[in-house]
């Protein structure tokens, strides 16, 4: 494997490209980095190379590694499925949740978050594949649920996410951009967080603002650690 900054050059140049391809502007597509089952050394070779924000899936791993990192002004993304009990320490160490999908859970978190901090920016989980996926509201959902968060002061609702089903066809990417595009200027949404290491190109050619993207930035992941 490459280095880590050798890494996230070549995935910056995969971004550029796909987003010239677009006609897009690169500067709009924003390369989070997720380190999810990665050690903290590897987070600060990233940091490094310029990388600030990092995605995190499990709770107790992220605050770990938020206490070792803790002298880096790092920006940090939960993307993991949240329960409702463990929204407080979601709601003082995290800058964005990209899965939110109950109402219920937005509001522990709007309710928890430290009135020191800014509103914590969340996204609205989408389920995009129907059966493929239990995480996420349907789309017919969506508006419904940002109408909810979009009235919570100490949340931000900033977009959409969606995790489309490995090999999902491009219309599938189309839906997803078409649904954002459809709420945009009624909630304010500036972001649209689609796309991992296998399918970034798919993903900006249909108007993702924001790739998440840990295995060409850090390698493989260890496969017992990702069951956990
Ligand atoms: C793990 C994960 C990613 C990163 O996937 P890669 O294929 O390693 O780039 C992106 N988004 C979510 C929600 C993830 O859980």
């Amino acid at each position: 494997m490459r280095s880590i900054p050798d890494n996230l050059q070549a995935v910056k140049e995969r971004i550029a490209g796909a987003a010239r391809a677009a006609g897009r502007d690169p500067a709009t597509v924003t390369l989070l980095a997720v380190s999810k089952t990665h050690a903290p050394a590897l987070i600060r070779q990233a940091y490094d190379a310029g990388q600030r924000a990092f995605g995190e899936n499990y709770l107790q791993e992220a605050l770990d590694k938020m206490a070792q990192l803790g002298e880096l002004a790092l920006e940090w993304h939960l993307l993991g499925p949240l329960q409702s009990n463990k929204t407080r320490a979601v709601a003082e160490r995290f800058d964005w949740v990209h899965t939110v999908d109950r109402e219920k859970v937005a509001r522990r978190l709007a309710q928890q978050r430290p009135a020191a901090l800014a509103p914590l920016n969340v996204l609205v989980q989408v389920n995009i594949s129907g059966e493929a996926s239990k995480s996420g509201v349907a789309p017919a959902d969506v508006a419904t649920l940002a109408a909810a968060l979009a009235a919570m002061k100490k949340l931000r609702l900033r977009g959409l996410m969606a995790i489309p089903e490995p090999g999902a066809p491009q219309s599938r990417y189309r839906e997803i951009g078409d649904l954002f595009r459809g709420l945009r200027s009624e909630f304010g949404l500036d972001t649209l967080s689609l796309g991992m290491s296998d399918d970034m190109e798919a993903a900006i050619a249909e108007g993702s603002t924001l790739v998440r993207i840990g295995t060409a930035i850090f390698g493989e992941r260890s496969k017992v650690r990702d069951a956990a």
